[in-house]
């Protein structure tokens, strides 16, 4: 039986409905367009198929659709969800600050509380409580002798709870080796923070929040998409709100690029912090090197003067400021050079560093002591300072959202190896100047790391001799058929 489905007007294009179809481009169109055209055909005054019902006894259907305004052309191009986060600063009062600060303490203790529980199982050999359990007992110790939590907004607990499900279940799963098991929050060491799941309505430059009510923020930017929750949290004396939006945005499309002009590699270093294959390089901003010596000083002062008096909690302040103008400066740095970046390469290669394992790894074990460690631990200390891992996640996300690419090689050999004879020894006389022995070739070490890993990713991306397209993987497109035009309408016929 076949089944023909019109769609007047396109206005909202459901993600799903391109995505993961590839060669079974056949069998997916019946579960995947029965289940997503739905929400397509949604004006009222045009067409109402209630193709939610009908379509099940459908063996085989054909869509058409025609009038695809601004999607046309690219309708059958991949759909992808961007999720950002905009944070803005709230202007509050004293009267809010204490509502806000008592709800995170409410947080804090739903979390502690719960996580003594989880250990109290675990120790017992038994299996992580699952959060329906633990909801359930959040609602006991509402009715016993938590009554206090009663003043909080319910949703936030639960939130809290399902944040601790997530990270034991994070601490638990062998594909992410660097997650530890969830700490006890200690106040004032903690950030103070609560997440608003739903109950929230945001107006111009003004929020409400469940339980309090609303509160002005200082509306700096424009918010893109639908809000989905907002984490209120506090840094230093001022309180955020971070709002999370989920946009649904076509993948932009680039034409067929030449790998030999468009590629970019790039090599991160301690001297520079980012080497280009093109010679050009980023001096380090080291942040935190400048403010190390202040900020040294200021936990000096803290440790002379007796815990939770005044002035120790004036000198605490003094130095989150400081690790708040730290972390401020080098976020101001890594995203202005990743957006350049980005913006100006179809293509980037860096290499794998798997940072995270770098910087464990000095101290070593217990049985297996790290060998170097004082070393090592001062260029762990760089590399943190640098930000290198979230340089390449920003590039990784800023390359998916304007179509290009992120690619990563194994480092092995990037350094040793010559560009001009492919000559692999211990080429590097000293940390800046590359000299080979083979052939005589001498330029900066790192310039000629970049140079190397540009060659591994056009090779790895298969490109050479080839020119590859640069939609997504490489691949070539499931659904490529092209539009057939009918007068001014464009018709697309789905096989
Ligand atoms: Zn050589």
């Amino acid at each position: 039986m076949n089944m023909i489905a019109f769609s007047i007007e396109l206005c909202q294009f459901s993600l799903e409905l391109s995505k993961d179809m590839g060669k079974y481009l056949f069998q997916s169109l019946k579960c995947i367009l029965v289940k997503n055209i739905f929400p397509v055909l949604w004006d009222k005054n045009q067409m109402n198929m209630h193709l939610k019902d009908a379509v099940p006894t459908c063996s085989d259907f054909k869509i058409l659709f025609h009038k695809l305004d601004y999607i046309t052309g690219q309708w059958y191009n991949q759909y992808m969800i961007i999720r950002k986060a905009y944070k803005f600063r709230l202007k509050t009062n004293s009267e809010i600050e204490g509502l806000l600060f008592q709800y995170s303490g409410c947080n804090r203790f739903v979390w502690n509380r719960s996580l003594a529980l989880q250990k109290e199982s675990l120790d017992k050999e038994k299996k992580v409580l699952p959060y329906g359990h633990l909801a359930a007992c959040l609602v006991r110790w509402k009715k016993d002798d938590a009554s206090f939590l009663k003043t909080a907004p319910s949703q936030t607990l639960q939130q809290t709870l399902k944040f601790l499900d997530r990270a034991l279940k994070d601490a638990f799963d062998k594909k992410q080796p660097n997650k530890r098991f969830p700490v006890f929050k200690k106040k004032y060491k903690c950030v103070d923070s609560f997440r608003c799941p739903q109950g929230f309505k945001i107006e111009g430059n003004r929020i409400s929040l469940p339980k309090i009510g609303w509160v002005r923020f200082y509306n700096s930017r424009q918010t893109l998409g639908t809000p989905k929750n907002v984490t209120v949290s506090r840094r230093g004396k001022h309180w955020f709100i971070s709002i999370q939006t989920e946009q649904n945005v076509v993948v932009p499309e680039r034409p067929v690029f030449n790998p030999h002009a468009d590629i970019i590699g790039i090599d991160m270093g301690l001297k520079r912090f980012l080497t280009r294959s093109d010679g050009e390089y980023i001096e380090p901003l080291n942040s935190f090197k400048k403010l190390e010596n202040k900020l040294a000083r200021a936990q000096k002062l803290l440790a002379r003067k007796k815990k939770f008096s005044c002035n120790w909690k004036k000198q605490k302040q003094k130095i989150s400021r400081l690790h708040i103008k730290i972390a401020d400066a080098r976020n101001d740095f890594l995203q202005k050079h990743s957006t350049i970046m980005s913006k100006n390469h179809a293509v980037i290669v860096a290499e794998d560093l798997t940072i995270d394992n770098m910087t464990e790894s000095a101290k070593g074990t217990m049985k297996n002591p790290g060998k170097n460690v004082k070393k090592k631990s001062d260029l762990n200390k760089s590399i943190l300072d640098q930000g290198w891992s979230a340089f390449l996640r920003m590039l990784g996300y800023k390359q998916k959202w304007s179509g290009g690419i992120f690619h990563q090689v194994d480092p092995a050999y990037t350094s040793r190896t010559c560009p001009e004879c492919d000559h692999v020894s211990d080429n590097r006389k000293t940390q800046a100047l590359f000299e080979c022995i083979e052939c005589g070739y001498t330029a900066n070490a790192d310039h000629v790391a970049a140079i190397n890993i540009k060659a591994k990713g056009i090779k790895e991306l298969g490109g050479g001799t080839h020119r590859i397209s640069l939609r997504r993987d490489g691949d070539s497109h499931p659904l490529s058929q092209k539009p057939t035009t009918l007068g001014n309408q464009a018709l697309y016929l789905a096989p």
